[in-house]
């Protein structure tokens, strides 16, 4: 079988961010995903909501005491069944918003280096101002 035409395309020439990484880096640790596309706003907003609505809807007597898969499956499994879809839901649209935050900065900085109109640095993406000199970006 021939598999190398049908490839993803996240080569990762473009900007350096592959999407998958950036999903596998959200699945291990909320917002870790976000901060290796360096989306810092982003990364604390999912890590703060991840673990507010763990802190507020697990209880405690429910925590795992050791950090071990098999000790994460059985609180899993003492939670009722809509707050683990409730937490899981949210760890997926981090997983997800990870995922497509990476492949867009992938196709917008093929084309378009997000830079300052102003002072022409690099900007981040996510500021809709410039971060050195603090001109409004369009
Ligand atoms: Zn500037």
């Amino acid at each position: 079988m021939e598999t190398d035409s049908a490839e993803p395309a996240d080569s990762p020439d473009s900007t350096g961010k592959r999407p998958w990484l950036a999903a596998l880096l959200s699945v291990l640790y909320p917002g870790l995903g976000h901060v290796y596309l360096r989306l810092w706003g982003r990364a604390l907003l999912w890590f703060l909501s991840i673990v507010t609505a763990t802190a507020l809807l697990v209880p405690p007597e429910v925590y795992p005491s050791t950090l071990s898969v098999s000790a994460a499956m059985s609180a899993a499994q003492a939670l009722p069944l809509t707050i683990s879809i409730t937490i899981l839901a949210m760890t997926l649209l981090n997983v997800l918003d990870a995922y497509l935050m990476a492949k867009r900065s992938g196709e917008e900085g093929a084309e378009d280096e997000a830079t300052c109109p102003n002072c022409g640095r690099e900007v981040d993406e996510d500021l809709e101002f410039c971060q050195w000199c603090t001109a409004e970006r369009r």
